[in-house]
């Protein structure tokens, strides 16, 4: 059976219509699941008797379920697990500006960046619309609070799972639902050229964040398999037309991982690269995991790779850490959780 949580409000439209029913009904429909959060369809009392019992024919309301929370300062980190009993991570963190969550796009990740343990389940599938929905959806219920800002950063890679995360915006952005507002979504991706391409056209004022984390061929290569793909000249040149096409400005990620991509001269050579680019950069202070080489920046290095960019007049902030003892900061997500690997 279909999961009501899979369907944009227009699709809905459309179900209805084929129904031979008026479609409004689905701005009814939207605002039991998402301003009123019912989740029954019996409990949806403006609907016809008749036209429930095809809802509930056609579609169901399901939930994910939610096999631990862990808390810690200003952060919450969420292990669900799915239907097919596959696992994911979701994780809430509370910032002064309202409260973000990063949401897992797929189960596992292929991109293999060597530094990130997310990536260290191969992909096993994408997650549909309503795995994401619900991530939010439950994630408020539970915590009763209001989530502010939706970032796609959490297990997988976004791009890789094109139209179904466009979707989960169209849907959680949708304002007869929650509403959410669209610069107050961020996509997250590793690179992935024709993708970029495609969301350039998609005319809705999300936030588009670069996992850049080199300022040269020769480290992206080495770190990045997807840069075998998609060389560094060319995502700079789409982005470029992306900035062009939409006027929105571009986040660079760059993790900044000890004596790979923190010297001076890896600054000089991003500022150069990123120079005149309506963009700027996050510099993520790079969280280890027990299984990676990789070592973090000392402060020093930090601090002088963000001066750097400074002096070169490249927009420049430090990422704040979060939820390192939860292992639930950037790319400490697992797929697998504790069983598959260790
Ligand atoms: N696949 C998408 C979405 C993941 S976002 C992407 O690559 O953009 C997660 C971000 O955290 C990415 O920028 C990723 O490169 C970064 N990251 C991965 N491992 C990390 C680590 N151990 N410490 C800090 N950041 C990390």
């Amino acid at each position: 059976m279909k999961n009501i949580y899979n369907y944009t409000l227009n699709e809905l439209e459309q179900y209805f219509i084929s129904k031979g029913e008026k479609g409004f009904k689905a701005i009814q429909l939207f605002d039991w699941l998402y301003k009123k959060r019912i989740n029954t369809f019996d409990d949806m009392s403006n609907l016809k008797k008749n036209l429930i019992e095809t809802l509930k024919i056609d579609y169901k309301i399901s939930s994910l379920k939610i096999i631990t929370k862990e808390t810690g300062k200003d952060v919450y980190k969420y292990l669900f697990e799915l239907e097919d009993k596959s696992k994911i991570e979701a994780v809430l963190m509370l910032h002064d500006y309202g409260n973000s969550l990063c949401v897992s796009s797929q189960v596992g990740c292929n991109m293999g960046c060597l530094f990130c343990e997310s990536g260290r389940l191969k992909k096993i599938r994408n997650l549909e619309t309503y795995e994401m929905v619900l991530q939010f959806l439950q994630i408020e219920a539970d915590l009763n609070i209001k989530i502010s800002h939706v970032v796609l950063m959490g297990i997988g890679e976004p791009f890789d799972n094109y139209e179904n995360i466009i979707k989960f915006i169209d849907i959680i952005s949708c304002n007869k639902g929650i509403d959410l507002g669209v610069r107050h979504i961020t996509v997250s991706t590793c690179g992935i050229v024709p993708k970029i391409k495609e969301f350039m056209n998609y005319g809705k004022q999300i936030n588009l964040a670069i996992s850049l984390h080199a300022p040269n061929d020769q480290i992206r290569d080495e770190i990045m398999p997807i840069n075998k793909v998609y060389k560094l000249d060319l995502l700079i040149k789409t982005l470029k037309e992306y900035i062009k096409v939409t006027n929105r400005r571009v986040t660079f990620e760059y993790v900044l991982l000890d004596n790979i991509n923190d010297s001076y001269e890896n600054a000089i050579e991003l500022s150069k690269l990123l120079k005149g680019m309506n963009c700027y950069v996050n510099l993520i202070p790079y969280n280890e995991t027990s299984h990676s080489k990789f070592k973090k920046s000392n402060e020093k290095k930090t601090m002088q790779f963000y001066d750097t960019l400074k002096k070169q007049k490249i927009n420049v902030t430090i990422r704040k850490e979060f939820g390192q003892n939860l292992n639930a900061a950037c790319g400490q997500l697992r797929a697998n959780y504790k069983e598959e690997l260790q």
